[in-house]
Order: C-alpha cells, then sequence, then structure tokens
C-alpha cells in the first residue's frame, strides 16, 4: 500500500517567538520522483543576527527552573507524539526514507526529547573536599552549573528531525536559548519541531525568542554563528569539510562536531555468519545509506570469504527497492542527484579499480532517478575508493585479511573513527577490538551502525570532537561556577 506524501508546506523563519518570510524561497523535492513538497524561506545575514539577538536576550531573561524546563521538553515531545504519523510522512516527502524508517525517527525524537527533559533535573554540582590540601580545612566549596547562553544548532540532511532534537533538547535542558539551521534539502521537519518547541514556549511562559529557527544557506548562516559575540556554543553534525571550517574559525566558542565516517565492521570465523550478515545488509542500506556510522567496511578473514559473501549477497537481495512511500519498501531514494552521482561515481571507480560486484550494481532509470540498488562488492583492497573515502549509499564492500591482526589494522587504516563493529564469540578478540580499534566506540556483536539516544556518542580523528547523547551534550552546553565559603572575617 502507498500512501500520500505531503506537499504545500510554506516554510517561515522562527525569530523572537514570530514566523517571518523573506523575499526570496527555495524549493523543497521529494526525492523519489522530483515533486514539490514545499518551500523555505532563505535568510539573510541580517535575519540570523535578529536571531541570534532575540536568542541573547531570551538567555538574559530567562529564568526557567530546572522543572519548567522539564515541563517545556516534555510538552514538545508531547505535541511530536500527537502529530507523529503526519511528521513521518513531511519526514519520508522530503528526505527520501522508507516510511517506517521515518516513523522510528519521529519515535526516537520523542525518546530523545524526553531523555533531555530528564536531564534537566540532573544538573548536580559537587561538593569540592578543601580539606585535601593543608591550609584549608575550614572552607567550604561546591560547584554548579549555569548555561552558556545562546547555543546555535546545524544539523545534516539525513535524520533532520532527531539529530536537531539531539542539540535542542539538552541545550533547552541546561538553561540555554537556541538558533536552529537545518539542511537545506530536509529543512521541513526541523519548522514542524521548532513550531512544537514554540507551543510549548508559550505554554510555560518562558520569554520569547528562546527558541529560533533560520532556514537558507548553510555559509551565509555559518558565518554569522561564528562572528556573532553572543554565540557561546556551536553544535554541528555534518560533512567533515564543514566541521574543519567551523573549528578553523570558531576562536574560543565551545565547539561540538560530529562528522563523518568510514566504519568497519569485522565479521570473524567464531560467529554466526548468516545472522551476522544480515545485520550487515541491514546496517550498510538503511536510510539508502545515508548514515554516518553505517556499515562502510566488512572486514572478514580470507578463509570464510565466500561464504560472508554469500550471506551478504543473500540479505541484500531480500531487500525491497522501491517507492519510500510503499510500506514493503526497505531501501528507496538518495536525497539529492549530489548525493546520488557521489555514489555513481565511487562505485563505478571501485569497479574500474578491479572489485567484483556480487550483486545489486543497478541505479537511477526504472529504480527512481536517485536510487541505487543495495550492491555487495568482493575483492575490494583498502586503496579503493569503496574502502578509503566515506561511502553515503547502499554498498556493502567486503575486505579479506589473512589474520586478526591484520584485521584490527584495516579497521584503523582510515583518517575516521566515527564507529565500529564486530561480530564475534571469542572474548579475547572483542577485548582486542575494543581497546585497539581508533573509533568513539566499538560494539561487540552489532554493527558499526549501533546508536542508542543516551549513550556517548561522538567520534574520532576527523569523525569529529565532543559527544553528543544527552547527559553530554548538556556538559557542553553548560559550564562550572565554584563557589567557595572561607573563613572571611571569622577566623
Ligand atoms: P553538510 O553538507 O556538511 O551540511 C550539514 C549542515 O551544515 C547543513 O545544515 C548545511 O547547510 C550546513 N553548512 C554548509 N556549509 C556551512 C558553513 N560554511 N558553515 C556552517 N554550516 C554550513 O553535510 P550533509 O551532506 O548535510 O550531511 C552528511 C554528512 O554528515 C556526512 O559526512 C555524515 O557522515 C555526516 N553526519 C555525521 C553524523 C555524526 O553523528 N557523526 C550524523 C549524521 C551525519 P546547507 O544544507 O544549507 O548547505
Amino acid at each position: 500500500m502507498s500512501l500520500e506524501r505531503t506537499s504545500g508546506y510554506e516554510g517561515a523563519l522562527l525569530v523572537d517567538g514570530s514566523w517571518i518570510d523573506t523575499g526570496e524561497r527555495r524549493d523543497v523535492i521529494h526525492p523519489y520522483d522530483g515533486s514539490v513538497v514545499g518551500s523555505i524561506a532563505l535568510a539573510d545575514r541580517e535575519q540570523v543576527v535578529e536571531a541570534v539577538e532575540a536568542a541573547d536576550r531570551a538567555a538574559e531573561a530567562s529564568e526557567l527552573s530546572a522543572y519548567e524546563r522539564y515541563e517545556l521538553l516534555m510538552e514538545t515531545a508531547a505535541h511530536l507524539e500527537d502529530e507523529a504519523e503526519s511528521v513521518a510522512r513531511l519526514l519520508t516527502s522530503e528526505q527520501g526514507k522508507p516510511l517506517v524508517e521515518s516513523e522510528t525517527e519521529v519515535d526516537r525524537a520523542v525518546q530523545t526529547l524526553r531523555l533531555s527533559a530528564e536531564e534537566a533535573k540532573r544538573q548536580f554540582g559537587e561538593y569540592v573536599p578543601m580539606d585535601a590540601q593543608r591550609g584549608f580545612a575550614r572552607d567550604h566549596c561546591f560547584t554548579q552549573h549555569e548555561p552558556l547562553g545562546v547555543v546555535a544548532a546545524i544539523t545534516p540532511f539525513n535524520f533532520p528531525l532527531n539529530l536537531m532534537v539531539h542539540k535542542v533538547g539538552p541545550a533547552l535542558a541546561a538553561g540555554n536559548a537556541v538558533v536552529g539551521k537545518p539542511a537545506s534539502n530536509t529543512p521541513l521537519v526541523s519548522l514542524k519541531l521548532f513550531e512544537f518547541l514554540e507551543e510549548a514556549r508559550q505554554e510555560v511562559g518562558a520569554p520569547s525568542g528562546l527558541v529560533n529557527v533560520v532556514t537558507g544557506s548553510g555559509s551565509t548562516t555559518g558565518d554569522v554563528l561564528l562572528e556573532h559575540e553572543a554565540v557561546e556554543a556551536i553544535s554541528f553534525t555534518g560533512s567533515t569539510a564543514v566541521g574543519k571550517y567551523l573549528a578553523a574559525n570558531s576562536g574560543m566558542k565551545e565547539l561540538t562536531l560530529e562528522l563523518g565516517g568510514n566504519d568497519p565492521t569485522i565479521v570473524w570465523d567464531d560467529t554466526d555468519i548468516e545472522a551476522a550478515a544480515e545485520q550487515v545488509v541491514g546496517g550498510a542500506c538503511s536510510n539508502a545509506g545515508q548514515v554516518c556510522n553505517s556499515v562502510e567496511r566488512v572486514i572478514v578473514p580470507e578463509h570464510i570469504e565466500r561464504e560472508v559473501i554469500e550471506a551478504l549477497v543473500d540479505a541484500a537481495e531480500s531487500l525491497t527497492v522501491g517507492d519510500p512511500f510503499d510500506q514493503a519498501t526497505d531501501v528507496a531514494s538518495m536525497v539529492d542527484d549530489d548525493q546520488f552521482e557521489t555514489v555513481v561515481e565511487l562505485y563505478e571507480a571501485t569497479v574500474e579499480a578491479g572489485a567484483t560486484v556480487e550483486c545489486g550494481g543497478n541505479y537511477g532509470g526504472d529504480l527512481g532517478p536517485r536510487t541505487f540498488e543495495p550492491t555487495v562488492l568482493s575483492g575490494v583492497t583498502p586503496d579503493m575508493p569503496a574502502a578509503n573515502e566515506e561511502v553515503f549509499g547502499p554498498l556493502v564492500p567486503v575486505i579479506s585479511v589473512p589474520d586478526f591482526n591484520a584485521a584490527i589494522a584495516e579497521a584503523n587504516n582510515t583518517d575516521y573513527g566515527l564507529e565500529a563493529g564486530i561480530f564475534t564469540q571469542d572474548i579475547d578478540r572483542a577485548r582486542r577490538a575494543a581497546d585497539e580499534i581508533d573509533a568513539g566506540g566499538v560494539n561487540v556483536n552489532t554493527v558499526s551502525g549501533f546508536r542508542a539516544d543516551h549513550m556517548p556518542y561522538g567520534g574520532f580523528k576527523d569523525s569529529g570532537v565532543g559527544k553528543e547523547g544527552i547527559k553530554y551534550a548538556v556538559e557542553h552546553f553548560s559550564r562550572q561556577k565554584l563557589v567557595g565559603f572561607h573563613d572571611g572575617f571569622n577566623a
């Protein structure tokens, strides 16, 4: 059965409690068939400055208690949950992922908001035992958390709802005001989120300007956010190239960077190969492979390579490719022509370099103009593009290695270090992988793509700086003040 996509969504900017239009607009396209879903207002520099200054005033004026911040986020979660079905349709309409994946994303976003609400009540300071140093036995000190002020949240196209919640939820929980900037090809679901946030803001009586959202060019917005002194923190999820630009220009601002990956998953010979293969293919192809921690390299021992490839092919061929609104669809469209063409080029170059296509390899045409079939590639070597670049498409490149030392070395043979997975029943191999793979997370008996929303999440090396996961993001969005009570005049 195929469901209706959304159309006619006219987005505006939310600045200081008002929805405002701008002179210029940009259409948002349904990736599967190119139809127009809606449009967004393109903010200019002045409008981004206004949003930042409104947020700054709100941050100064806001006196929300922890309980009120909890209420703000719980109310937002309730609004989102009430409209979950239409929000999921909007998400699939603009992003192109299968509807069932959008439903999961909306459900996760509701949970991320509730986890953030709970975290608002856990801003504990700590008592500092001053008598640990000679001469301070009569001093009493403790720490307290304070918000930073204005937090800017810049998000990518692939999880446009939950990744925005991962930033604004913890930022508001810590007592900050926010300015959101969603990706230009998937902005509408974020605008919907800010509608719910704004309703909840009014319900709890917080100052206007506590939540703002601007749409339009990333570089225009990004440069204002970098330059404006009132922005204390920038939380960015997106490509490594843009992340490095922000890092080079952010001066003293707090910066969280959640960037690209080229994540390995090792399938060793002591595991259930069929079950592992099913998870690997799911981890490589969900959201048409457009997931930062998707399985991008499958590392296997040479002596079981054929067995693993056959299991991967079976799993890949069992996936249904098609219209994202069709409930039977597992793999649908990529988000836009740029993403699609990048994957096509990377695939063609890898095959030209000698990789073998075990299954799949079709793209475009009758499948849909931006759709790529799940594709298993064998004989992939570390120098091939599908092995040494971020693969943001449904490719499953298999690299074989002679022994476990080589598997670990291959897992680390990348500039990225987001997440890794290993399937093994051997405790010593699992421990070695955990200790020796240089990534922000090592997942034993599942794929690199594993993520729960409250766990610390963030990569090493070119994959980023800092951690998300509610509690950890709240730490980035607040500062600790030391308060001391001393002997003073009563000595
Ligand atoms: P992108 O091109 O870097 O865009 C991300 C966001 O940055 C968009 O909102 C974009 O706005 C904005 N932007 C562009 N230029 C900017 C600038 N100069 N200053 C400030 N902001 C700017 O990334 P994408 O293609 O949307 O997303 C895919 C990438 O995100 C992949 O590399 C993926 O691995 C990574 N990612 C990482 C994680 C993680 O948690 N580590 C999660 C998801 C995705 P416009 O859209 O208007 O250009």
